[in-house]
């Protein structure tokens, strides 16, 4: 693409961000990138192999070396100017977001909202970076705990937020004092190398925050084989995470790990209809259905079914698909064509099993990545669509018939990242917030996610949490210092 529609060109690189430098791959080698909703070629990335990643983790660690010496409040200064600029190039920030992405524009703006106020939350966290004082096991002793750096960590983010996954990892980090390596999903790196400009306007030192491209393969075994890495926070496929865990075990990598979910949305008889299907809509079709909290199974009770299957159809009913940068747009091309073909198996399979359409056009009559969204009912839980993230705009429900039923269904899953449920009884509200196996529960709330509240999962949906307190303690150790004699 010649010409890209930016009031700053100069947010656009097809270079990786390493040691404060703009460089291509040794061997020259790029990767192309494309506009999801068009097909056309936006540019060239570095296709980095493993030595250029080695180069990559070294710069890192003489940006450690220095960044850690800062005190916490140049530290917090430095991010709060990054979130500045994140502000002030919202607009392109968005733009690029929507070109390699797909997303409606108006919520990519969102994204970059939402992913500035990462860095705004952890300059302020950078201050607060407290120990303790124990009371010693003798009068003459002192316990000490101080919290420091892990070191030089990396981050493995995915094409769905291309701008909120890469702050909500570098803000933590960069806070505590380490410095980072990041390695954004291909589709979608020009938003990761424009937060690099960006940073680097900043001034936040050479080496501190890297970005680097090319095949995830061989850039992760590298990152993960190398000793210098201390920490490898990954969002991402459960399957991949797997690899990656276990890759890391080599040098014992501390790993945080953001992986699939298969989030339940629960809607008791007792619900406020109007506030759950507000709440679905805003949870199943946010990126057009490509998020990692979406819901993913609608456990609608027998009282409330076809009343709330009526609303969320008509509610459906105004979701506008075309591209990205249209007018009114809410619903917008898939990622890729295999993104389209799992819409497309999960809706055959449910179909064949039984399943009713009742809103929305066959997904098969896509064109290109441009998926309609759909309504389905009659799911039963061994159907696909209940067992896999469908990463796409495909709503089916399953129907109950109690609360000790709904509950065993939620949490009839090997995943625990985000559940929802609507209710207006106090009493089940406790009941069943308490039941849920996740780590994250929505009570008559479509939208969690929060820079001050912890983001996590549990079972095979993953480990430790990013945003909150607890986000910036995954890239600290606790340091423990004993003084005796005293
Ligand atoms: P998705 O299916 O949503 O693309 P992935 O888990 O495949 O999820 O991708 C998330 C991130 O992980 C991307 O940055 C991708 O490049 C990277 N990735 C994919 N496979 C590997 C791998 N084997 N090792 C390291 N990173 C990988």
């Amino acid at each position: 693409m010649s010409q890209l529609p930016l009031q700053s060109a100069e947010l656009f690189h097809q270079n990786c961000y390493v040691g404060g430098e703009w460089v291509a791959a040794t061997s020259g080698a790029k990767l192309e990138v494309d506009n999801p909703a068009s097909g056309e070629i936006i540019g060239n990335i570095p296709d980095f192999d493993a030595s250029d990643t080695q180069h990559a983790i070294a710069a890192a660690a003489e940006g450690f070396q220095q960044w850690r010496r800062t005190s916490a409040t140049t530290r917090s200064d430095h991010l709060y100017r990054w979130y500045q600029l994140m502000l002030d190039h919202s607009d392109d920030l968005a733009t690029l977001m929507t070109l390699e992405q797909g997303k409606p524009l108006a919520e990519a703006k969102g994204e970059v909202l939402y992913a500035a106020s990462f860095l705004r939350w952890f300059a302020e966290e950078a201050r607060r970076a407290y120990g303790d004082t124990i009371p010693g096991s003798t009068p003459d002793q002192h316990i000490i705990v101080t919290r420091q750096p892990v070191g030089v960590s990396a981050a493995i983010t995915p094409w769905n937020f291309p701008a909120a996954m890469i702050t909500r990892k570098a803000g933590a980090a960069l806070a505590a004092g380490c410095s980072m390596v990041v390695k954004p999903a291909e589709a979608t790196p020009y938003t990761a190398l424009a937060l690099a400009h960006l940073s680097q306007q900043a001034g936040i030192p050479a080496g501190v925050f890297n970005v680097i491209t090319g095949n995830p393969v061989i850039i992760g075994q590298t990152l993960t084989s190398s000793p210098t890495v201390r920490k490898l926070s990954f969002t991402g496929s459960t399957a991949v995470g797997r690899k990656l865990m276990a890759q890391c075990a080599e040098h014992i990598q501390k790993v945080s790990l953001e992986l699939g979910g298969n989030a339940p949305f629960i809607v008791f008889d007792d619900a406020d209809l109007d506030q759950a299907v507000a709440g679905a809509m805003a949870s199943k079709f946010r990126n057009t259905g490509q998020t990692c909290v979406c819901a993913n199974r609608f456990l609608v009770q027998d009282g409330v079914h076809d009343a709330f299957v009526s609303k969320l159809a008509d509610a459906m009913s105004k979701l506008q698909l075309g591209d990205g940068f249209a007018e009114g747009t809410t619903q917008s091309a898939l990622i890729n064509r295999a993104a389209v073909e799992k819409v497309q198996q999960h809706y055959s399979n449910a179909i064949q099993q039984g399943a009713t359409r009742v809103f929305g056009p066959e997904p098969h009559d896509a064109q290109g990545n441009f998926v309609a969204p759909v309504l389905l009912t009659g799911i039963n839980p061994d159907m696909q669509i209940c067992q896999e993230e469908t990463f796409g705009p495909l709503a089916g429900i399953i129907r109950f018939d109690n609360e000790a039923q709904a509950i065993q269904l939620a949490n009839d899953t090997p995943y625990g990242l985000a559940a929802y449920f609507y209710s207006q009884n106090i009493h089940r509200v406790w009941r069943v917030a308490d039941a849920l196996e996740y780590g994250m529960v929505g009570i008559n709330e479509g939208i969690i996610s929060n820079p001050s509240a912890p983001f996590g999962g549990v079972k095979e949906s993953g480990l430790g949490r990013e945003g909150a307190r607890e986000g910036m303690a995954e890239y600290e150790e606790s340091k423990y210092l004993c003084m005796g004699g005293a």
